[in-house]
């Protein structure tokens, strides 16, 4: 359940940073207050009631590490968590600041859902140590009497006592344990008795102030149980354990539900799918499947009307599912704080998408797909009644991935992942589908993990080089500069183009690495050029930045680090975004361009007019100019005074415009006449690599004369349209 969303409080020097994740948490309903230096930090918690703390690691003056240092003298983290907030790199820092009494940290750039879920950990860790503490008083009376069992192990003769009621909580009557300590280790779960030994020898060996561990014990039914096992050591005078004596106290009905919505969790999901696989290898002609049903927007409903109208809807959603299943299909949630981590990394390649809003429903007894698929629109109509939640009426649909279980293959993680790989897919498709997992599938998923490890390798033995495309003039028809587009130089494949991989990269963050040597080796071959040949005055090279590049923190520092290096001027270098990678955090967006146009760096727009047409926020970013986007020239071709429209818009603005995929004569006659700046396309060139590029340089071609139009333009001379920087 979503925790007390108490008063936080942020310390960054950085102003950008520290409002940024101040807001955004504030979005996901924390009260958060801010400081700008350790001082004001230590002074603002002396005076106010504080939950948690996000450290920045590196601020001048007092640094995050003292800072933490000074809080621990008087607050322990049970008080008052304390994350850091450190670059990567820094994972000496990272170890210093866990050893000063850290409780967790995250790295810049912030991956928000990973730093919300860390945070909601520690108020969680926080709420539940508060709790006990309280009751610690109460807990030596309470557990005579309650439901704990009790045991005294007396180290010297090695004879351990446990009591009728630890023995029942095994379903053994009392004269059926003996007083062997293997009575106890021998009932736990082999996965967990490594930890339990660990645990009581660091407390035996006076490591830990005390035995507290939780681990599964054998039933005498054969199943599992949950227990918590606390003790304490007697010790003689030379501090060596004598006797330890504790409790044992039955998880289970904890453990196998999920607090906000009452239905059981994945553990005994797991339980029944490995009963159904394994009945069906008694009885080949069973079937079992599992249907991954995972509600579409939940974000869109926690950001806009807070996390308790999320969970309502989470648990109306149960309710409406449970109610309709029959007594023995088992629905489970996969919930984000409790054991999703580890469902989750049964299905490694989606823990991105962690979060509560899946259910995993197991119908052990499908024979047919068509049952299954029956199964999945009633799910599916069921949530065609709106819900009331938070006082709104909200329509929710859900995607579905099925599947099935085939002889052969008994092992429920493998019918997880299956489930899961076809519930992508169904979300790919839209909302409210649902997709049945097959051997196709399988392939893709397969190919696309070879891919990556593929684009790892080419990482690490740089394959990634920029190819350059030339950009014209259109009032001289000359070259005005290059666009550097990434190529990859596969072993045996040949030259793969960014459409197969970017997005890939895009998606497994390879992109930052990848597009910061491909921004390097630009510079280095720019000083070459400028050095070897007679370069065309106001000459550039533009670079495409995709959106993790562009908002990651640092990066201005680092861009004009390359520059410098290469002794470039801030005019030698275009950044090109697109306009999907601006709407997305508009705000964001604003700022780093505001810092690349004071650095003197101009930014594009990228593909203009393929998406979201921010006409409308386009006077709100400081950008230089636009690219048309090949798209917006052919649908244009019919109605030419759209064209016009947007150039004139452009114009109106002050930005350059950039025609791009220019493959006739007609195109640039068009693009030409509604006075476009620059044009870029194959009938110029293809992009090429370095060398030839070198070429078109020193062969100073003029490509525009057999126009057969005369270029008109909308009123402005070379010099002003010519890319100095932004202003
Ligand atoms: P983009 O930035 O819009 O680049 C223009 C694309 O149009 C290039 O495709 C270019 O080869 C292609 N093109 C140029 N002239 C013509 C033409 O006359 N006709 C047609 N049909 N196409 C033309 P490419 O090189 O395959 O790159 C595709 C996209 O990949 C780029 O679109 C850009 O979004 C991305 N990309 C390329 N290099 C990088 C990079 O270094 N970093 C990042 N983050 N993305 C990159
Ligand atoms: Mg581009
Ligand atoms: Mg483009």
């Amino acid at each position: 359940m979503t925790p007390d969303l108490g008063p936080l409080l942020v310390v960054d020097d950085d102003e950008a940073n520290r409002d940024m994740l101040a807001r955004r948490l504030m979005r996901s309903g924390f009260r958060v207050a801010t400081a700008a230096s350790g001082a004001e930090a230590l002074a603002h918690i002396e005076a106010n009631v504080t939950e948690l703390v996000l450290l920045d690691g590196e601020m001048p003056g007092m640094n995050g590490l003292q800072v933490l240092q000074e809080i621990r003298k008087t607050r322990s983290s049970s008080v008052l968590p304390v994350v850091m907030v450190t670059a990567r790199n820094e994972s000496e820092d990272i170890v210093e600041a866990l050893n000063l009494g850290a409780d967790d940290y995250i790295t810049k750039p912030i991956d928000f859902a990973v730093a919300l879920a860390r945070i909601r950990t520690q108020l969680s860790r926080k709420e539940a140590e508060g709790r006990l503490r309280e009751s610690e008083e109460r807990y030596a009376l309470a557990a005579m009497g309650a439901n704990d069992g009790l045991w005294d192990w007396d180290l010297a003769s090695g004879k351990i006592y446990l009591s009728p009621r630890w023995k029942a909580i095994v379903g053994a009557e009392p004269e059926a344990i003996g007083e062997d300590p293997k009575e106890w280790f021998d009932r736990i779960h082999p996965d967990d008795l490594d930890r339990v030994r660990q645990h009581l020898a660091a407390h035996l060996k006076g490591r830990s102030p005390h035995f507290e561990c939780e681990h599964r014990i054998r039933h005498e039914s054969g199943a599992f149980r949950w227990v918590l096992v606390r003790g304490l050591a007697i010790r003689d005078a030379k501090g060596g354990a004598i006797r330890i004596a504790g409790s044992q106290a039955d998880l289970t009905s904890t453990k196998i539900l999920d607090p906000l919505t009452g239905l059981p969790n994945h553990r005994l999901l797991h339980d029944r799918m490995e009963r159904a696989l394994s009945d069906q290898k008694v009885q080949e002609d069973k079937r079992c499947a599992v249907l991954l049903f995972d509600l579409d927007g939940l974000k869109l409903i926690n950001d806009s009307l807070g996390h308790h109208a999320g969970d309502e809807l989470i648990q109306a959603v149960a309710g409406r599912l449970d109610a309709s299943l029959r007594a023995t299909d088992t629905i489970v949630r996969a919930d984000a704080a409790d054991e999703a981590t580890s469902l989750r990394s049964i299905t490694e390649h989606t823990l991105a998408r962690l979060g509560g809003d899946e259910f995993i429903i197991l119908l052990p007894d499908a024979q047919e797909v068509a049952d299954v698929t029956c199964v999945a629109e009633r799910l599916q109509k069921l949530m065609s009644q709106p819900f009331d939640v938070a006082g709104h009426q909200i329509f929710a649909t859900a995607s579905i991935g099925i599947a099935m279980s085939r002889p052969g293959r008994t092992n429920p993680k493998e019918l997880l992942r299956d489930a899961d790989t076809a519930m992508n897919r169904a979300k790919i498709s839209g909302t409210g589908r649902y997709e049945i997992f097959d051997e196709t599938m399988r392939k893709e998923v397969q190919q696309r993990l070879l891919l990556e490890t593929d684009l790892r390798h080419a990482v690490t033995r740089e394959e990634f080089v920029p190819y350059f495309q030339p950009i014209v003039e259109m009032t001289t028809g000359r070259l005005a500069g290059f666009e550097a587009l990434l190529r990859w130089r596969h072993p045996t494949r040949g030259v793969v183009l960014p459409g197969e991989f970017v997005p890939v990269v895009e998606e497994n963050g390879l992109i930052v690495p990848i597009g910061r040597s491909c921004f390097e080796q630009v510079c280095r071959q720019m000083r070459e050029w400028l050095d070897t040949y007679a370069c065309p005055e106001h000459f550039w090279v533009s670079v495409n930045f995709s959106r993790q590049q562009f908002l990651e923190d640092g990066l201005l520092p680092w861009l004009l680090g390359c520059l410098e290096r290469s002794n470039l001027l801030p005019s030698h270098i275009v950044v090109e975004i697109t306009e999907s990678t601006a709407v997305q955090d508009l705000d964001r967006t604003i700022h780093v361009l505001g810092q690349l146009r004071e650095a003197g760096v101009k930014a594009l727009m990228d593909d203009f007019g393929t998406g979201y047409s921010s006409l409308v926020c386009l006077h709100q970013l400081p950008i230089g100019g636009l690219k048309l986007d090949r798209t917006l020239l052919l649908a244009t071709e019919k109605h030419p005074a759209l064209l016009e429209t947007v150039v004139g818009l452009a114009v109106s603005l002050g930005l350059t415009v950039t025609a791009e995929g220019i493959e006739t004569e007609s195109q640039c006659e068009r693009v030409a006449a509604v006075g476009c700046d620059f044009a870029q396309g194959y009938i110029f060139e293809r992009p090429v690599e370095a060398d030839k590029a070198a070429e078109i340089i020193t062969a100073n071609e003029r490509w525009l004369q057999d126009l057969v139009t005369p270029v008109t333009f909308a009123g402005r001379s070379a010099q002003q349209i010519a890319l100095q920087p932004a202003s």
